[in-house]
Formats: C-alpha cells, sequence, structure tokens
C-alpha cells in the first residue's frame, strides 16, 4: 500500500524558511522560473534528494514526482548504473577541453537511432541547440527570418520568445521584455495544428523564411500531439518554400519513441535539435542533421558555435548510459503507465463532473481543466489555470509532485510502477471531491 507521507510535513517550514533565504540572492528565488510555484500558489518543498520516482523534500516529506526533472529522467531519479558510470567518469577526469571517445560514441548512438541525423553537434542545453540551429539554417539559406509556432517553447534565446510557451506562457510574458524589436520582427508566429497559418505566412514573406521550426509533439503549452498531415505538410511547406524545417525534440527525442516523433510519424526534418533524455540528467543539447548543413558548422565550415564544456567527458557518459538503456521493453511499460493514468485521471474527473480534457502522447500528458478538447495555443489559454492551482496544491499535499503550471506535461519513466499510478489516480480523486466540496473556491494566488 502506498501511504501519503508528505501530508505529515505539510506545512514545510524548512522549504519556506530555505525559500525565503533563497530570494535574497537568487531573483525569484530561483534558477527558472516555473520552480517558483509563482502559477499555482504556495512555496516549493527544497528538494535534498530524489531516488527511482521519488522525492524527498528538507521537510522529511516525499512525494511521487511527475516533472522528473521536466522530462530528462526517463529512467528515473539516480539509477545505480548510471551513478556508478558517472562515479568512474569522475576520477577519470570532469573535463579535457579536447576531443574524447566518449562524444564520438554518443554521437553515434544518436544517429543510430535518428538516422536524419547525420552529422551532430553538442552544446550545453536546448537553448543552445535551438538557437545554433536556427544560426546554422540563416547562413545555409542567406535569409533571415524564422517561421514558430505560438505556444511552441524552443528556450531562452531572444529569436524563440516571441509567443513562446513553457515558463513564458506560465508568467503571462510569452513575448519577452528585452528582446530587441529588429529580433522579434524576423520571427513570424503561426498556429500550431494549422498549416493554412503557415501557408499565408510563406506566401507573405516569400524567399525570406530561413527556417522552420516546430515540437512535433507540442509540450509546452501542454501537451498537444500533431493532428494527423499536420507535420507531413511543414514538411511539403518548407521544401515548396525552400525553408530549413527544424524538428525541436529536446522533449519528444527518446520519449516519443526511441528515434523520437520524427520515427513515430515517419517526417525527416533537414535538422533536429535534442537535449533533456540525452544527457541522462547532466547538461547536454544537441543539434545535427544534414551532412551538407551541418558541414557548414566551424570548423568543418564557416558558422561558428563553440562551447568550454561541449561534449563533457561526465555528461557524455550519463548520455551514453541513458541511451543505452532504451528498450522496447521500457516504451511497453512507459505506454502502458501513461495510458492506466490518462485512464484513472479521466475517471475521476467523471466521477467528480470535472471538466478535463486529457492530452497524453505515451508517457507525457496533460490534464487541461477544460471543456473544450485542447489542440493548439487558442484553445490551450482556455484552461482554467486556477482550478489547475486547486488541483496542484490538493495533489501536493497528498504527496504527489506534479508540474506546477497547466502549460507543461506529465513525465514518466521507468521508475514508476502501476502501485504508484494508482495511488496518484486515487489522490487525484480525492482532490477532485474535495475541489467539488469547496462552492466558493479562492483563486490561485501569485
Ligand atoms: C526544455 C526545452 C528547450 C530548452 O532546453 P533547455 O535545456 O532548458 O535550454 C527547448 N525546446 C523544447 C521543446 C524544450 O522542451
Amino acid at each position: 500500500m502506498i501511504s501519503f507521507p508528505a501530508m505529515a510535513a505539510s506545512t514545510r517550514a524548512n522549504s519556506r524558511r530555505l525559500f525565503a533565504r533563497a530570494k535574497r540572492i537568487l531573483p525569484g528565488g530561483v534558477d527558472s522560473p516555473v520552480r517558483a510555484f509563482s502559477a499555482v500558489g504556495g512555496t516549493p518543498p527544497f528538494i535534498r534528494r530524489a531516488r527511482g520516482a521519488r522525492l524527498f523534500d528538507e521537510d522529511g516529506g516525499s512525494y511521487i514526482d511527475y516533472v522528473m526533472s521536466w522530462g530528462p529522467l526517463i529512467h528515473g531519479h539516480a539509477p545505480a548504473g548510471l551513478t556508478r558510470a558517472l562515479a568512474e567518469a569522475a576520477a577519470r577526469g570532469t573535463s579535457f577541453g579536447a576531443p574524447t571517445t566518449l562524444e564520438v560514441e554518443l554521437g553515434l548512438a544518436v544517429r543510430r537511432l535518428m538516422p536524419s541525423i547525420e552529422r551532430i553537434r553538442f552544446v550545453n542545453s536546448g537553448t543552445e541547440a535551438t538557437m545554433s540551429a536556427l544560426r546554422l539554417a540563416r547562413a545555409a539559406t542567406g535569409r533571415d527570418r524564422l517561421i514558430k509556432f505560438a505556444g511552441c517553447y524552443h528556450g531562452h534565446g531572444d529569436a524563440f520568445l516571441v509567443q513562446a510557451g513553457s515558463g513564458a506562457l506560465t508568467l503571462g510574458v510569452p513575448t519577452s521584455p528585452g528582446v530587441s524589436r529588429a529580433v522579434a520582427a524576423d520571427t513570424l508566429v503561426a498556429e500550431y495544428n494549422d498549416l493554412t497559418s503557415v501557408e499565408r505566412i510563406f506566401a507573405k514573406h516569400r524567399n525570406r523564411v530561413a527556417a522552420l521550426i516546430v515540437e512535433p509533439i507540442a509540450g509546452n503549452m501542454g501537451v498537444v500531439p500533431p493532428a494527423t498531415g499536420f507535420l507531413e505538410g511543414l514538411r511539403e511547406l518548407a521544401d515548396q518554400h525552400g525553408a530549413i524545417l527544424i524538428f525541436d525534440e529536446v522533449i519528444s527525442g527518446f520519449r516519443a519513441g526511441p528515434g523520437g516523433a520524427q520515427e513515430r510519424f515517419g517526417v525527416r526534418p533537414d535538422l533536429t535539435c535534442l537535449g533533456k533524455i540525452i544527457g541522462g540528467g547532466l547538461p547536454v543539447g544537441a543539434y545535427g542533421g544534414r551532412q551538407d548543413l551541418m558541414d557548414q558548422v566551424a570548423p568543418a565550415g564557416p558558422v561558428y558555435q563553440a562551447g568550454t564544456l561541449s561534449g563533457n567527458p561526465l555528461a557524455m557518459t550519463a548520455g551514453l548510459w541513458a541511451l543505452s538503456q532504451l528498450t522496447p521493453k521500457l516504451y511497453r511499460k512507459l505506454d502502458g503507465l501513461g495510458a492506466r493514468l490518462a485512464a484513472g485521471l479521466a475517471d475521476a474527473a467523471r466521477q467528480t463532473d470535472t471538466d478535463l480534457h486529457l492530452n497524453a502522447h505515451g508517457s507525457v500528458l496533460t490534464p487541461f481543466f477544460s471543456a473544450t478538447p485542447i489542440r493548439n495555443y487558442q484553445s490551450a489559454r482556455r484552461a482554467d489555470t486556477a482550478a489547475y492551482g486547486r488541483f496542484f496544491r490538493g495533489m501536493l499535499a497528498r504527496g504527489i509532485y506534479l508540474p506546477p503550471s497547466q502549460f507543461e506535461g506529465w513525465f514518466l519513466s521507468g521508475a514508476h510502477s502501476n502501485p504508484l499510478v494508482d495511488a496518484t489516480i486515487e489522490a487525484a480523486g480525492a482532490t477532485l471531491r474535495s475541489m467539488r466540496r469547496r462552492a466558493a473556491p479562492a483563486s490561485a494566488s501569485r
């Protein structure tokens, strides 16, 4: 039987004190905005350690984790094989700033799984991957403009912070101050799952668009799978207009399946951006794709891009270990857990007359507090974020750690299990019932 251990520590006095202290040195108390819980209210537990599918906080509470470091931890927290490999690698030196076989091995492992990646460059984050891929696309086409989709998130590079998803959407600053007007003017925004909106932009900016970038399974306005024919249509439009098609598979890479969304949907992009799972929980990103494009990257070509810690031996070791464990059995398990969780949540919603729309793809899902289906940014924004906040706080008190925003995916890992999922469904039922009982619920506060 699974208990709800966090309930005992629900005041989280230590975490509250630590968060107040953090705010005196880190803006908002965090190093990445969504961690601060501003969209759901309350203060975040400070995490002391994690193991498997569980987080342990500084107040003696523990949680079943569905954030999983926002996607990277497909094998769970601190798997023994990984920590052993890292300890051995660290003993040989933590950084050399010189070539290693580890980078080559990881590159070959990626190419085996994603054959569209004929050449690859490792960087340190998804943000670096998308920024570099865009620079390359601009260089290769001699054009400046970029088409992205409202609600998609591609890291915090200036060009992408126009109608962006993830924390930008959560905090209500989808277009960030500090992005110059000139940069923002080169970013053209289309509507996800709407090919006509893309066609219209291409028609208006004929021969000016360098790249079309998309999350092939959107994950940063909550999970929004591509409609039938959407990705194929993007491939055709990019070809027709001589633009580079970039798949941002920072989430979907190695999660939608070993070969990512491009394998799942059978659409081959020109360039792919990777992050999250590829680093096994250490900071790694990568971009890669057609050889003729990648050979324009320095020093093979003139497009400059570099990194002091890129291809870092610890990070490459973690990535190699993570990719080596991507078995068919793992994906079968993840698909099973995802389906079980989605069905259980839908059931709990039905039993409490809650308007809930579940978007899911394999091991990542988002329950939207919405009466209507969510298929793009417009519809995602209609979700009831105050209801999500109440749900989030109820679940946290019951020992379930969910993404602190309506607009993020819940992530499963190989360390999750049917009993943990069932305990989560039970907690969701209890939370939804208590939300219903409260006739006039207070709205989420910042
Ligand atoms: C997380 C994410 C990024 C940014 O990666 P970082 O490592 O946080 O810089 C880019 N694109 C997508 C789709 C992401 O989910």
